[in-house]
Order: C-alpha cells, then structure tokens, then sequence
C-alpha cells in the first residue's frame, strides 16, 4: 500500500510513522496508509509558511484569484472519486458525500472571487489637511485544525479564505478521516501555488495540533471540533496572543407547531435528526412537539424511521451509513442507556444493527434512534450525543417551545414547522442560535453566507460567506498629511 506523506513546504515529506484509514463500512478495508507527523515537523511546515508569506501576501489578488478557480474547477471535475473516497473513509451515504464534494469546490470558487472584491475604505478626518486609509491585510500563517465529520467542506472553507486574503496555511486534519485532506492537498500542490504557502500535517491532535497552537510564528488559529478541544485551544490561543475562531458541538431544537404541515415537519426532522448519521454539528437531536400535534407526529415520524435503510455508505439505496468509530459507536451507545436510565422511552432504534445494503460486511451500524416523553432537563437533551439519536420533548404551546428551544449551552442551529406567520416571524427573531430555519431541516445551509453559532458553540468571528474576511484579515488606519 503507498503511504500517503505530509505536504510540507511544497515537498512530500514521510511521517514518524503510518497509521491506517479504515472504512467504518466494511472494518475488514483499509483505505490507505497517512503519515503520523511529530511536532519537528509543524516547526519544519511553520517556518515554511512563514518564509513564503512575504512573496504570496504580496502576490496580488489576480494571481491568487487564479490558483483558488483552478482548486475548485479539479475538485468539482472529481466530484464523483473525491466522493467516494470520502464516503469509504467517513460513512457518509454516496450521494451525501458527492453533495459535500461539490460545496468544497463551489467555496473554492466562490472565494477566488472574493479575493478580487476586497475593499478599504478613505474617510475624512477630524483634523484638516489630513486624510485616513482603512484597509485589510493578511494575519500571517494560520493554523488550521478540523473534524472528521466534514473531511473536504470543513478544510475548503477554512483553507479558501486563509488563502485568498494572503495568508499563509499549516492544516492539520482529524486523525480519523485523513484521505479527503490528503487529497486536498495534493490538488492544492498541483495548483502551482509557491512552495510553503500550504502544508499539510497529519497526526493526533494532542501533538500536532498543540505544537500548532503553541507554535509563536503561527499568528492565529481556526478550528472546528468538539466543546471542551476548542475551549483548551482558546486559552492558549489568549495566553500566546493568536487571534482565534472556533465553531463547537450543538443541541439544536427543531420545534413542530400543532398549526405544522405534518409530512412536511416528519421529513425534515428525519433529515435533520439520522442523515449523514446525525453526525452533523448543525443535526436536530431535540424535537420540542406541541401538544395537539404530538401523537400523529410521534405515529408518522417511527414510520418514516422504519424506511431509512442502514448500510453501506457506498451503496445504491443506503439512507444512512454507518457510525464513524468504535469510539463514537460507544459514546452513542451509552447515551442511549443514559436516558433510558433517566426515564426517557425508547420509541425506535437505540442499538447496533447488521448492515441491510451492499456488501453486508461488518461495520459500526446503528439504527436511527428514537427517544419520547423526555424531559428538558435529562442530560439527552443537554449535551452532544454526535449520531442518529434524536429525543422528543412535549410541550403546551408555542411560548414553551420557545423557551425549551433556548435553553441550552449550545446555539448553533434552530428549526421551526409552522404555517403561522406570526411564530415564524417571532421565533426568527427570539431563538438563541446563530442560524435559524422556518420549515427547513436544522441541517443543511448555503456556502456563500455566513455560518456559526452563539453561546458554546461558537467563538469569534464567523466563518464562510464575505464574513470570513474578519477573521482572516486585520485592518490597518492609515493617516496621511495632504
Ligand atoms: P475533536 O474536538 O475531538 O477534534 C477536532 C480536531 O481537533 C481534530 O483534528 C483533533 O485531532 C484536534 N485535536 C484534538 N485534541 C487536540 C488538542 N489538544 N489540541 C489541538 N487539536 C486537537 O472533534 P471531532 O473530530 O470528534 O469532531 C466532532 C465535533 O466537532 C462535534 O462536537 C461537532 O459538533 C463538532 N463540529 C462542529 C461544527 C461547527 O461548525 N460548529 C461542524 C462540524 C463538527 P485528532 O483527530 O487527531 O483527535
């Protein structure tokens, strides 16, 4: 099997050693050999970036406009094998891979124009005589550290911008799913951008991304992951100085108004709570249903489950691949005897199933799992559970919806079924999440408009959209004596 190296200034350079990339839908495949780097090698990639910083920081918007247009043009040309590479490494289902494909190669684009439309700003001053600049500038090297749920949307739309404002990149992609990242870069290599400007550094977060994060050269960090990761990952973000962006876990609510269209509130609880696994930051895993609605709802909603076919995630006619890890599998598994033990009624699912598509070899499957009659307060409904495993809450009218919807640590994402303009118009405005839908999956969103949260699950600036442009660049006043 060919190992697959780091990219380190412009250079394939062989790890400390290899760790393999297993397909969570067939435990018996292994997908390829990554490189397992070591801090020697973030200083090596760092000192890369930071020398090539100068040359592309000042290369023009033409020449980096051109080098993200053409990223992006190979990488929806590959939609197909770049998707299912990703599907085999991820266990997402084929299509649902293709589809994330796609959304890295349109940011790509998207941020090859957004390169060209940077602007400043000339102002009066208060003094006569006196004129004031404001303009952007690039930070420096960024260090970038992602998760395995996305392993081609989240390192595109954190590379693009870094990118395309100047910066200078070291990624350091999930441990797990290292094949898509690898494949990133090697067409990002193959772009012609200089030597440097982008490395890539696999191996365990706790080395390379602390040697990262520690790093004095690396001017500012973007990462996505877990809560209490991301939360080590800003203190010492503070304490060394480096700006730093960080988009966290979820409990996003998806709330079914008794005035809902009932097939319409089914099938986007269904998408948004067990497609891609659940295993989606932006997922529905508590349905707040109110009362009148609640027991067709409930009837309608096991049926729809009854109909996601759990297997292969590579295989034609699998709605839901399998779960990502032993370790996931486990921290699902146990949440499902968490709220068993706190009361909660298992109405669906909440165990491991054999696959039902393709091959029929052994993987992490497990059936989408429903739990009812819940309480706001078990911890099923307060913290992250991360797969297929989605709790109902009941509640007496819109005014509680409201209220259980936002009480929560988490404000990433909030749902609403209703045909009421008047709720729609309310609940857009009073949710605590930093998106919101009306008749819309939680999960699902757009690549050219900002993405993020509120309280734990985001910190700083946002990402995507022309809103990236505030965290990857600084702003510069200048004055200048007429
Ligand atoms: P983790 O926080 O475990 O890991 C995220 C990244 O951080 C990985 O690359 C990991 O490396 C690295 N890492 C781990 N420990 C450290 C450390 N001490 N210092 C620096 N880097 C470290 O998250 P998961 O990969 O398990 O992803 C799932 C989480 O991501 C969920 O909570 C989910 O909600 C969240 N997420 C949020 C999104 C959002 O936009 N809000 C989008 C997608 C996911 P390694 O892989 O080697 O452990």
């Amino acid at each position: 099997m060919t190992p697959h190296h780091n990219l380190i200034d412009g250079q394939w350079t062989p790890g400390l050693s290899y760790a393999p990339n297993t397909n969570p839908s067939d435990l018996s495949d292994v997908i390829g050999e990554y490189a397992q780097g070591g801090a020697s090698d973030v200083n090596t990639a760092v000192a890369a970036a930071a020398a090539a910083f100068p040359a592309w920081s000042t290369s023009g918007i033409q020449a980096r406009s051109d080098a993200l247009d053409k990223i992006g043009t190979e990488i929806l040309a590959r939609k197909a094998d770049l998707g299912e590479l990703l599907a085999r490494e991820e266990g997402k289902t084929l299509p649902e891979a293709i589809g994330e494909v796609g959304r890295a190669g349109q940011i790509f684009k998207f941020f090859a124009g957004e390169c060209l439309r940077l602007s400043g700003e000339t102002v009066p001053s208060v003094r006569p005589g006196i004129g004031v600049e404001i303009t952007r500038e690039p930070i420096g090297v960024v260090g970038l550290i992602t998760p395995w749920n996305f392993p081609i949307a989240i390192p595109a739309w954190k590379i693009a911008p870094a990118l395309a404002f100047g910066n200078c990149v070291v990624l350091k992609p999930a441990d797990l799913v290292p094949g898509s990242a690898w494949a990133l870069a090697d067409i990002i290599h193959r772009s012609g951008i200089p030597a440097g400007v982008f490395n890539l550094v696999m191996g365990p977060g706790r080395v390379i991304g602390e040697a990262l994060v520690n790093h004095p050269d690396v001017a500012a960090i973007s990462f996505t992951g877990s809560v209490g990761v991301g939360r080590g990952i800003a203190e010492a973000c503070v304490k060394h100085g480096k700006k730093v962006q960080l988009e966290m876990g979820g409990k996003n609510p998806q709330i079914v108004l008794d005035d809902a269209d009932l097939n319409q509130a089914v099938e986007l609880s269904a998408q948004s709570g067990f497609y891609s696994t659940g295993q989606r930051c932006t997922a529905s895993s508590r349905l707040i249903v109110t009362d009148q609605i609640y027991p067709a709802f409930i009837e309608a909603l096991q049926a729809r489950m009854a109909c996601i076919k759990v297997g292969d995630a590579r295989a034609a006619g699998t709605d839901m691949g399998p779960v990502v890890s032993q370790a996931q599998l486990e921290q699902d598994l146990s949440y499902v005897e968490i709220a068993k033990a706190e009361g909660a009624v298992l109405a669906a699912g909440g165990a491991r199933v054999a696959c039902h598509t393709g091959s029929g070899k052994d993987g992490y499957y497990l059936a989408p799992t429903l739990f009812v009659d819940t309480e706001a307060g078990m911890r099923i409904n307060r913290e992250e559970v991360f797969g297929p495993v989605v709790s109902v809450i009941r509640v007496k009218n819109y005014e509680q919806a409201l209220a259980v919807s936002n009480d929560t640590p988490f404000g990433l994402s909030a749902g609403i079924a209703t045909t009421s303009l008047k709720y729609a118009t309310h609940f857009k405005r009073h949710s605590q999440a930093g998106m919101v839908m009306v008749n819309l999956p939680t999960a699902g969103v757009d690549y050219h408009v900002p993405f993020g949260g509120r309280k734990g699950s985001s910190y700083g600036p946002r990402e995507q959209g022309r809103y990236a442009q505030e965290f990857y660049t600084t702003v510069k006043t200048a004055y200048t004596l007429a």
